[in-house]
């Protein structure tokens, strides 16, 4: 699987790929508060670094687990953060000023990020390690800046489906993506329209 893009399953056992198109929409998938507590996959520092190791950082440069170290307190603010994504990421979606505290956990987070190095032997871009947990913080508070202020905000939308709260960053060239995956919900409109069609005629 391509870094960044995540295998979900369905209430009905389906599975299908998901690429949210941005890190920090992508850290919502490791679960959150209330009734996302369920998909909740991040219960030690090792499960989020693990996961981290399949994100699209790894898209620019390979991330392997031993090259993370997650301190706990880390890895709290990480859960934080989340939180606050899950505030932050839906109102901009649907066009609405994030709150000023969660405007305020954004920017004291951004102190580090993961530091890009070149191999002297490889001469291939690597992640210097160790990567820290605040540098990881740092990676999904940048982002998610750059999703609030960056002026691709416009592009931060939910699944089009009623029933699907999947949010993502459309990178089409078009602009037009309304579905968080064609196998999924881009399939199950497909079927509605079919339906609807062969029911009138
Ligand atoms: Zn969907």
């Amino acid at each position: 699987m391509t870094p960044g893009t995540r295998l979900l399953v369905s209430a009905e056992g389906d599975r299908y790929r998901f690429d949210p198109g941005s890190l920090s929409l992508e850290l919502l998938l490791t679960g959150g508060p209330g009734p996302y507590e369920r998909y909740e996959i991040a219960h030690i520092p090792a499960d989020l670094a693990e996961w981290f190791t399949g994100s699209r950082l790894a898209l620019t440069a390979p991330l392997a687990i031993g090259d993370i170290q997650l301190r706990p307190a880390e890895f709290t603010a990480l859960k934080e953060l989340r939180n606050a994504l899950y505030r932050v990421a839906p109102a901009v979606a649907h066009g609405e000023p994030p709150s000023d505290d969660d405007l305020t956990l954004l920017n004291n987070a951004t102190a580090a990020t993961p530091r890009p190095r070149i191999d002297p032997e490889t001469r291939q871009l690597v992640w210097a390690p160790p990567v820290t947990g605040k540098q990881l913080l740092g990676a999904v508070a940048r982002d998610a800046i750059e999703l609030i202020a960056g002026g691709r905000s416009g592009r931060v939308r939910e699944c089009s489906a009623s029933d699907c709260h999947l949010l993502f960053l459309d990178t089409s060239r078009s602009g037009n993506r309304r579905w968080c995956s064609m196998e999924r919900c881009g399939n199950r409109a497909k079927i509605r329209a079919y339906r609807a069609r062969t029911e009138t005629a």
